[in-house]
């Protein structure tokens, strides 16, 4: 296998910043192979394309494929055998905005796809001339780079290390939200204190036209709070072999420094902004999404047409468009009592909900289809058992239990399972009574959102974030609930997140030894800066 990616680094004559990559790469391409063995299976029979190739894997490891294989690819799509899904997207993207070295894969693709199209072989010297010709149109830099690329990375590592010197465990952010007012303040950017109620307050600012659309740019500044096993001080923000360690490191103070920059940049750079941009750091997200939430109840989301959440689950590697959602059920089972020497004389509520427990930890999954999650994983249901509670005090048969679980859902799949439960409970035939109940309120049920990957902020957000990385990044629903499940619901417009962050084992949100590599410092706010400009359709 190691054999094969050698081969098409030197055969692609790849860039520095996939050589750079060329380990990770070894990683991702030992999972291609797999893939591969699929498809190849698929071409000896081709009518039966195999289920256990999910399409969104397909689609995500399509970049990566080699002349070879994009040829046999190109074959079974245009012999549709395939999916129309599996076909290659957003061509006109590259066209448009510039071909980056990941991507010439995605053009060997697409020029075998259209030679095969039109019956003819694709050769070598064609794919080398169309390589040319994108990259004749990639065109001279673009202005946008320009004034992203004016971003001091020393700086916003600085603004990095003194907003994680704050301590700001939710409930506790008034002294990092005079912080960073005090901050934006000094850059003349007026910003407002908003109350959120048991919380520190959050800081707003805008620039740009007033009642004109907005693009909001929001970023929590609270932390979880400190976990055991720290062995770095959590507010020492110490950087030690390119890593910065520190108590919301991740979970994300070097987001929210990325989004100020850049909005501190735009505001600098004294573009004609056609759209306003509103900047938000906000309180008690790590508990409910409390500062958000009151934001939304001030009608400071009015006039916005897309947001920007600043955190980087995934890293940069990612793009997340949608977020799973969270349905909780309250299922009450009551039996009858009897005197504890008489057991069979009445119905253990207790034991009843112990075979409701198994019996629900045994429900099956739905999967979104063509969906990957931040986890590089198809995107899929769980499900989780949070709480049982019942007991009898006196020697009797208990006769009440009350079981607490929820559903994650995924987008485009029901929300509300009752139903389900009810007819897994049924199946039991209990002698219990058996009552289940979706929890509804304040914020409940978390429904399950997908921002279109055809909307104008997924392909802006997409190309900047290709463009500074040298890779298409992928688009993935985050399997965790957030800010941007309540923009979504509440306020329903287009948003995602994107931002510093680490996948793997590097990936220590909510946990001791919290750390980030710095080298993607400047190229979060980069993306961040350039992508606003675009949307603001800056001038
Ligand atoms: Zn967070």
């Amino acid at each position: 296998m190691e054999h094969l990616v050698c081969l098409k680094v030197h055969e692609l004559d790849l860039g520095p910043h996939d050589r750079h990559d060329l380990g990770r790469a070894l990683v991702d391409y030992g999972h291609l192979y797999f893939v591969l063995h699929r498809v190849y299976d698929a071409l000896l029979v081709p009518v039966e394309y195999p289920d256990s190739l999910d399409p969104g894997l397909g689609l995500s490891m399509l970049p990566r494929f080699g002349s070879r294989y994009a040829r046999d690819l190109a074959r079974l799509i245009v012999d549709d055998h395939v999916p129309a899904f599996l076909k290659l997207p957003d061509f006109d993207l590259f066209r448009t905005h510039g071909i980056h070295f990941d991507s010439i894969d995605k053009v060997w693709a697409l020029k075998y796809l259209t030679e095969w199209g039109k019956g003819a072989e694709g050769s070598l010297d064609g794919l080398c001339h169309l390589h040319e010709e994108i990259m004749a149109v990639k065109g001279p830099s673009n202005e946008y780079v320009d004034i992203a690329e004016s971003i001091d990375e020393r700086e916003l590592l600085e603004l990095c290390r003194e907003l994680i010197r704050i301590p700001s465990v939710y409930r506790e952010e008034k002294r990092i939200a005079k912080f960073i007012a005090s901050r934006l303040d000094k850059w003349k950017l007026t910003p407002e204190l908003v109350p959120v109620e048991g919380y520190g307050p959050s800081v707003v600012a805008r620039i740009g036209p007033e009642n004109r659309p907005a693009i909001v740019l929001n970023g929590h500044m609270d932390t979880v709070e400190v976990k055991e096993g720290w062995k770095h001080d959590p507010f020492g923000a110490k950087v030690e072999k390119g890593m910065l360690y520190g108590l919301g490191s991740l979970d994300m103070k070097c987001g929210l420094a990325s989004l100020m920059l850049a909005f501190r940049t735009i505001a600098h750079s004294n573009r004609r902004l056609d759209c306003s941009i509103v900047f938000q750091a906000v309180s008690g997200e790590e508990d409910n999404s409390a500062g958000t939430r009151a934001l939304i109840s001030a009608g400071r989301f009015r006039n916005a047409k897309a947001v920007i959440v600043g955190e980087g689950i995934g890293s940069l590697d990612v793009v997340t468009i949608g977020r799973r959602g969270g349905s909780y059920y309250d299922i009450w089972v009551s039996g009858k009592s009897a005197h504890g020497s008489t057991p069979r004389l009445g119905v253990n509520a207790i034991s009843d909900a112990a075979k409701i427990v198994t019996a629900v930890d045994k429900m099956g999954m739905r999967s979104a289809h063509g969906v990957m999650a931040d986890n590089s994983s198809p995107l899929r249901e769980s499900q989780l058992v949070l709480g049982v509670s019942g007991n009898s005090t006196s020697y009797s048969v208990p006769e009440k239990c009350h079981i607490r679980m929820m559903r994650a859902t995924v987008p485009g799949k029901p929300y509300d399972i009752c139903r389900e439960i009810e007819a897994t409970i049924k199946k039991l035939k209990l002698n219990s009574k058996v009552e289940v109940r979706l929890k509804v309120g304040s914020g409940d049920p978390y429904l399950p959102h997908m921002t279109p990957a055809k909307s104008e902020l997924v392909k802006v957000t997409r190309k900047w974030n290709a463009h500074y990385t040298g890779k298409e990044p992928s688009l993935v629903c985050g399997l965790s609930e957030a800010d941007d499940n309540t923009i979504a619901k509440e306020v329903g417009i287009p948003v995602v997140c994107v931002g510093p962050g680490e996948k793997g084992a590097l990936a220590r949100y909510h946990q001791p030894e919290e750390a980030i590599s710095i080298s993607q410092l400047g190229t979060a706010a980069r993306i961040h800066c350039s992508a606003v400009l675009e949307l603001a359709r800056a001038k």
